[in-house]
Parts: C-alpha cells; sequence; structure tokens
C-alpha cells in the first residue's frame, strides 16, 4: 500500500508496533519487508518517560534491531528546542541559505551549558535535557531556575506543582513533552502528561510549548535525521489528533492504522484526508 515514490517512514510505537506488551503483528517480518523495500525508518513517539536506548532494547525484545538516533522522543525534542532557544543565534554568514530554520548546525550537546532548569518528569527528559548540558535543579532550589519543562511524572507532588506554576506566573519559558490528556492501559485510560500540564494552565493562563505532535517539531527533526523530502516522507500512527494531524501540519503524506487509538469512522470524517488507512503495519508494507 506504500506508494513507490515513498523513501523513508516516521513511525508511532505505542498502537502501530505494539499495544501494551504485545506485539501489532509480526514484527521481525514487517521490518524484513522494510528493509527489502530500501526505506527508512525513524520512530517517533509522544512518549517520553523513556530514553531511546530505553526503547532500543525494547524494540529487540520484539525482535527490531534498531540504532538510538533512529528513536525520536517529545523528551529528546523538548531539549532541543530549549537548546534552541538559549543558544546563540548564528552569525549570517554560517547560516545556510536554503534553510534559515534549520537543526543542523547546533551544537551535537552543550548548548544548555550552565543554564538552570526545573522540569517535572522521568527519566527520559531528565537524561534528554542533561545530555543537552541543562542543570537540572530539585525542588528546593526550583527558585533559581532560568526555564521550566514538563513532562509526566508517576512521583508528581503537590510542591513540584507549586514550585512550576510560580516560575511559569513569573514569565519563564515553559516548555512540555507532549499533550496528550491520556495514556491508554490494559485497564482503560490513565491521565497523561496532558492532564498534568492542564494544572499549571488552569493556575497560570500560560500555555507550555510543545514539543511532542501535533506540533511540526519531533516530525521535522525526524526528517532531518533521515535527510529526505517531505514528499518522500511517510508519517505513520494510530491517532488522529496527534500523528495524522501533525504529519498533515508537517506537510508529509500520512497513514492511520487501525490497530490502536483512532477508528475507520473517525478517519473518513478526518479533513484534510488521510493518504492511506490500513487495517494494520503488516497491511501498510505489503
Ligand atoms: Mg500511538
Amino acid at each position: 500500500m506504500i506508494p513507490p515514490n515513498i523513501k523513508s517512514l516516521i513511525l508511532d510505537m505505542d498502537g502501530v508496533l505494539w499495544k501494551d506488551s504485545s506485539p501489532i503483528g509480526d514484527l521481525p517480518a514487517i521490518f524484513a519487508r522494510i528493509r527489502q523495500r530500501g526505506l527508512k525508518v525513524v520512530f517517533a513517539t509522544n512518549n517520553g518517560t523513556r530514553t531511546p536506548e530505553q526503547y532500543i532494547e525494547r524494540l529487540a525484545g520484539f525482535g527490531v534491531q534498531a540504532e538510538t538516533w533512529q528513536v525520536v522522543t517529545s523528551s529528546l525534542v523538548v531539549a532541543e528546542l530549549l537548546a534552541r532557544r538559549f543558544s546563540p543565534p548564528l552569525p549570517p554568514a554560517s547560516r545556510p541559505p536554503s534553510s534559515p530554520n534549520t537543526w543542523r548546525g547546533r551544537g551535537a550537546g552543550g548548548d544548555g551549558e550552565g543554564i538552570k532548569v526545573f522540569a517535572i518528569g522521568e527519566e527520559g527528559v531528565m537524561k534528554a535535557l542533561r545530555d543537552k548540558g541543562f542543570e537540572l535543579l530539585p525542588v528546593e532550589e526550583a527558585e533559581k531556575a532560568q526555564a521550566v519543562v514538563m513532562g509526566i511524572d508517576r512521583q508528581i507532588n503537590y510542591y513540584k506543582m507549586r514550585e512550576a506554576a510560580l516560575l511559569v506566573r513569573g514569565g519563564l519559558p515553559f516548555y512540555a513533552t507532549n499533550p496528550d490528556k491520556t495514556f491508554p492501559t490494559p485497564r482503560g485510560e490513565i491521565p497523561g502528561a496532558g492532564a498534568w500540564i492542564s494544572v499549571i494552565v488552569t493556575a497560570t493562563g500560560i500555555e507550555p510549548i510543545y514539543a511532542g505532535k501535533p506540533a511540526p517539531y519531533q516530525l521535522e527533526l525526524a526528517r532531518e535525521r533521515l535527510g529526505t523530502v517531505k514528499e518522500e516522507t511517510l508519517v505513520v500512527g494510530d491517532r488522529l489528533e496527534t500523528d495524522i494531524a501533525g504529519g498533515q501540519a508537517a506537510g508529509c503524506p500520512v497513514a492511520l492504522v487501525l490497530s490502536g487509538v483512532s477508528t475507520r469512522e473517525q478517519a473518513e470524517a478526518w479533513r484534510p484526508r488521510i493518504d492511506i488507512v490500513a487495517e494494520n503495519l503488516t497491511r501498510l508494507v505489503d
């Protein structure tokens, strides 16, 4: 079902590759087919709790070999966005004329050197920020922060929320991993990052800058790593309002798989129209 002009895939993971701990289809066979067709792959997920290394392990557990550059989480993108904000502007001469907003050319790390951040989140976002050189403050020292970052934190408490609200109200740059209000589990939908972030939004009246889908940043970074133009990059996901909206906002062709959250009826009502709707990833790569 993949058109012949497509050279690379940006794949969502939850609801596309697996549901909880069960794979969706024969993943080793699916990826053998993808390799056979010569398609390049980057995995892009709004779930920022895990590090890329942890995702590589999870993929390997399902029999899929991948390298860390192939995983772009919302945590990675939030760190990248913040580093961009705090890095000095490039002198005009060193800026490539064709792509003034390119992500490339920024240091591979260290752009956050000396910048103090109060972050609410788990290892995925903490490691991404540390890797960029940012100094992470404990809740007791939150007052010294120069920026606030928020993702999901299963150790969240009132004091962390209080400090974040005070800092955001004080006008600090406010970034968040992803807007997903819920997270699917076998028992049903539980609060996601967006649900917690909404507390700060309610308390301050200020919205964060979101790194994850449907904002275009994550898919732009993924496409840059793939090195393919928009028209040749297929964005694949299971959720209309994040994956499909994000892919369309980024100007890429999009494919919805029906193995996760969104249904065929919802897909048919979606505008702009979705390029490909497939039962699952197996059918898509057929
Ligand atoms: Mg998904």
